[in-house]
């Protein structure tokens, strides 16, 4: 494990960066049998299926793959057929989503995902030698020999899908925002509650605008404004507060919140190989 910070000599600054910046959506599958009850709300208000997308972010100074999918490329059949997996279920490799594009592990120099549950961490294993950045507070949880209900929720790790990073080049972000590539373009977030050191994404696009990708701590956008209450959240506190402040940096920015599990827009999401700047 290394720590890394930007070198300004190289640091690519100001409107060159923002307008040579990418984002790309790839559809990462679907989970199916998800209650309205769960998160607080009257049976049947909520969509019963949530969607899965990975993002890439192609940065002048780098690359950034953003979680990695639901169902390990390995488990597939087939590339384009319908593979179901527990309440999973998806279409695609995430490693040919990005062949498409013309990324994979030779290209890619950063690994971050919102969060260790298996919805986001199915591949993160072919990514172990990217370098991987983490909430001290999540790295903690997920190599914890002894998890609790206290610290994990009722979601314990799942090791079998990153065990690998355990050894990866390794960024530790102390349990706080992260500026990825030192101008600003791309600030993980700090959003605690979901698990430990669950984070989110802010990306600013010059033509798209600015956007901020939640990841957990909202499932659907009914959840906005409202306090946190989730079988699966770590903390219903944590995550509360951490909507506060969420919703604040976006009132503050003009971001756009994107909720990744909200099947109503993710229709509406360009998908890769198209991509937003
Ligand atoms: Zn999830």
């Amino acid at each position: 494990m290394s720590e890394q910070t930007p070198d300004p000599e190289t640091q690519a600054t100001g409107n060159a960066a923002e307008q040579a910046l990418r984002l790309y959506v790839f559809d990462c599958g679907v989970i199916d049998t998800v209650t309205s009850e769960e998160f607080g709300f009257e049976a049947g208000t909520l969509p019963s299926s949530m969607t899965t997308p990975c993002y890439l972010i192609v940065h002048p100074r780098g690359v950034l793959l953003w979680d990695t999918g639901e169902i390990p490329d390995a488990e597939f059949d087939n590339d384009g057929e319908l593979t179901r997996k527990r309440t999973f279920s998806a279409s695609r490799k995430l490693g040919e989503l990005l062949a498409e594009v013309g990324y994979g592990p030779h290209n890619i120099d950063f690994l971050a995902f919102s969060h260790y549950h298996n919805d986001h961490v199915a591949n993160a294993n072919m990514f172990a030698g990217q370098t991987w950045l983490v909430q001290r507070a999540e790295r903690d949880a997920m190599f914890d020999p002894n998890p609790d209900f206290e610290r994990f929720g009722p979601v314990t790790p799942d090791q079998q899908y990153f065990d690998q990073l355990k050894d990866a080049r390794t960024v530790i972000i102390e349990n706080c925002d992260h500026d990825v590539f030192g101008d600003g373009s791309v600030v993980i977030k700090f959003s605690p509650g979901h698990t430990a050191g669950h984070q989110s994404l802010f990306v600013d696009l010059h033509d798209t605008g600015p956007l901020l990708i939640t990841g957990d701590v909202y499932h659907y956008y009914d959840e906005i404004n409202r306090p946190a209450d989730f079988v699966n959240h770590v903390s219903n506190a944590v995550t509360t507060e951490s909507r506060r402040k969420l919703e604040a940096f976006a009132d503050e920015t003009g971001a756009d919140m994107w909720i990744p599990h909200d099947i109503r827009r993710a229709a509406s999401f360009r998908k890769a190989p198209a991509f937003y700047c």
